[in-house]
């Protein structure tokens, strides 16, 4: 053949000839066996090989192994089918070792006397390719964390699912992972912060894989792991361990360091599962259940649970027939000044009258009905009762000072008309603001900060007092007591009901109660429940108290029969023990309906 050259002042001829020399594809001139005679001076640039070096090799030399048959192939079809020009993309590997992806069409000109040979143009697509495969990555994971994505995780469940059928081995179990305190984080550190922990969380997830496991981001906080080759549960229940463990250490996030749990639900693959998506659903059950159980700890899935979950979908439709029938009713637990011994007010506790189960306890409903939104439309009816009854009461009893507290449920944070709805209520029932008091737990302002921030001030500005409940069982961090607009503080029964025993809490509660004072926050003490309790309050100097040593929750008609008997000069003692004797037996009586004896009056 002839080989084209470079000649020096350029006749119209030689142009095509300059061209090839000057090409950045490279273009290859092979004989009818696929050995090189001649390749422009790019092959060097591309391939790393001077032309030299590569004029004698074969073409599918140039060729990655794994496409030399392809490549074969290619030129196969190149010598039989003279007219056609076929095309191909193959894998090239350059002198270096690097993989180039190459696109290459061929020209027989084996006939052609000026050339002889068969003329392959090459084209480098190896970008492309990297575009397509960076596409393709990106569309199976998750990008903040890099993690397998919910669609390659079902697939990869998939995959074993039908491996292990095949082989007749159920071997490998799911783990569903959910953090414990993402949400706080997100909220009140920001989304920056919240990116970071989920980037070390999964950092520290992929740590405790052996090979052959998977871990994926289903999305928020939310982590599956494949563990395979799961020959005994504990095996499964060990990888479970190892997360916990690794989540021990705090986070160290921007500005903050954190210690974050994790719950896990577990799921082993046994014959029962057909479908991937099971066997994820019941692994996110378990978790449920983990959640359920205080959180930072890991439940293996068992059938049971499929009832408990049933059982809970019935309890949901219950509440919400519930809600519409109205099946709730209020009970009111007296508040007593300690100094005085009089009603301050009352707390309204609500209780469901369930038809065929009778009287269910908030702590049986509260959750699924903040989980369901329910919590709104029963919020609004239980403030309407308490509102309407204890201005009935101011009335009767001519004491325009008494007030009620109602529980307000994180959820109304997120909602935001809180404000909206109180100024309804308090217009409805006629009632001055400063005699509604709402009260919070600490963990539903810690659940989203800012939104409580805000909602408690409007509510503030509205002349409604608030006040932060079950102090000391949350995060108890007293900063937070400056950040939030509060009026009052109700200590924890936790505290409480280690005040007159050995093992004494006063210490942490005369600092509570000195601090609350210097805010100008008064400090209410829940479930008193002896004499040595309300006594050592007193000293302490806490200036309210309610528990069952005044008073279980009572009925509305209990309550207009105490307040009578209070105007009518009736008062808390500060000491009772000689009305109390013999009558400490609180579970004697009725929890919501007291008897007449009860020592919650004195006349
Ligand atoms: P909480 O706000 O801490 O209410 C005090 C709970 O302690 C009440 O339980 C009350 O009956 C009980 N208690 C009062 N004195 C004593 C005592 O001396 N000893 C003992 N052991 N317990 C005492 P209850 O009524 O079962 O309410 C439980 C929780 O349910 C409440 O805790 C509150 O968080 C929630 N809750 C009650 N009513 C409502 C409501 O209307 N709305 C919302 N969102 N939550 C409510
Ligand atoms: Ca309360
Ligand atoms: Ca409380």
């Amino acid at each position: 053949m002839e080989v084209p050259t470079i000649t020096s002042g350029m006749s119209a001829d030689c142009r095509p000839c300059a061209l090839l020399e000057h090409l950045s594809d490279v273009t290859i001139v092979a004989d009818v066996n696929g050995v090189i005679e001649y390749a422009t001076p790019s092959v060097e640039q591309k391939f790393g090989y001077t032309q030299a070096q590569v004029i004698g090799k074969r073409f599918e030399d140039l060729v990655h192994p794994d496409h030399v048959t392809r490549a074969r192939e290619f030129f196969a079809k190149l010598l039989t089918q003279p007219g056609a020009n076929p095309s191909t993309e193959l894998k090239f590997q350059h002198k270096d070792g690097e993989t180039l992806f190459i696109e290459n069409i061929g020209s027989n000109l084996l006939q052609d006397e000026k050339v002889g040979g068969v003329v392959i143009n090459t084209r480098d697509v190896t970008e492309n390719h990297r575009d397509k495969e960076r596409l393709l990555f990106d569309a199976f994971h998750d990008t903040l964390t890099g993690l397998p994505n919910r669609a390659l995780f079902h697939e990869h469940l998939a995959a074993a699912l039908t491996r292990s059928r095949r082989h007749r081995k159920l071997d490998f179990a799911v783990l569903f992972i959910d953090l414990d305190r993402f949400k706080f984080v997100n909220d009140s550190l920001g989304h920056a912060a919240g990116d970071a922990l989920l980037v070390e969380a999964a950092k520290r997830l992929t740590s405790c894989l052996r090979q052959g496991d998977t871990a994926a981001r289903m999305g928020g906080d939310e982590f599956t792991v494949l563990v395979s080759d799961v020959k005994e549960p504990f095996e499964a229940i060990e990888v479970a361990k190892r997360i916990q463990k690794v989540f021990c250490a705090p986070f160290h996030l921007p500005g903050h360091d954190l210690v974050v749990t994790a719950s896990i639900g577990i799921a082993i693959a046994d014959e029962s599962y057909s479908k991937s998506a099971d066997l994820l659903r019941d692994a996110d059950t378990a978790m449920y259940e983990s959640k359920q159980n205080g959180k930072a700890t890991h439940t293996v899935f068992h059938i049971s649970m499929h009832e408990n979950a049933t059982l809970l979908m019935q309890t949901e439709a219950d509440l919400r027939r519930a809600v519409e029938r109205d099946e709730f009713f209020l009970l009111f637990q007296p508040i007593v000044e300690i100094r005085t011994g009089m009603i301050s007010g009352f707390e309204a506790l609500v209780r469901w009258r369930h038809p065929e189960k009778g009287i269910i306890v908030p702590k049986d409903f509260i959750s699924l009905a903040e989980e369901t939104g329910l919590i709104v439309p029963m919020t609004r009816r239980i403030l309407n009762g308490a509102a309407m009854a204890v201005k009935q009461w101011q009335n009767l009893c001519g004491d325009s000072r008494l007030h009620v507290s109602v529980n307000i449920s994180s959820k109304h944070f997120d909602s935001g008309d809180l404000p909206e709805l109180v100024a309804d209520v308090l217009n409805h029932a006629q009632l001055d603001p400063s005699h509604l008091q709402l009260e919070i737990t600490e963990s539903a302002m810690m659940s989203s900060i800012e939104r409580a921030t805000e909602t408690l001030e409007m509510l503030k500005h509205m002349g409604v007092k608030l006040s932060l409940d079950d102090f000391g069982t949350g995060y108890s961090s007293l900063s937070y007591l400056h950040r939030f607009p509060l009026d009052f503080l109700k200590i924890d029964r936790s505290f409480v009901n280690r005040l007159g025993s050995a093992e004494r809490k006063a210490g942490v509660l005369h600092n509570i109660l000195t601090l609350a004072k210097t805010m100008e926050i008064s400090t209410i003490a829940e479930g008193v429940e002896t004499e040595e309790q309300a006594s050592e309050l007193t000293q302490l100097g806490c200036d309210f108290a309610q528990g069952y040593f005044y008073a279980k929750p009572l009925p509305p008609d209990r309550v207009t029969t105490l307040l009578t008997e209070f105007a009518a000069g009736a008062r808390y003692p500060v000491m009772w023990s000689s009305i109390l004797t013999g009558r400490s037996n609180l579970n004697r009586w009725d929890a919501f309906v007291p008897r007449g004896d009860g020592p919650h009056l004195i006349s």
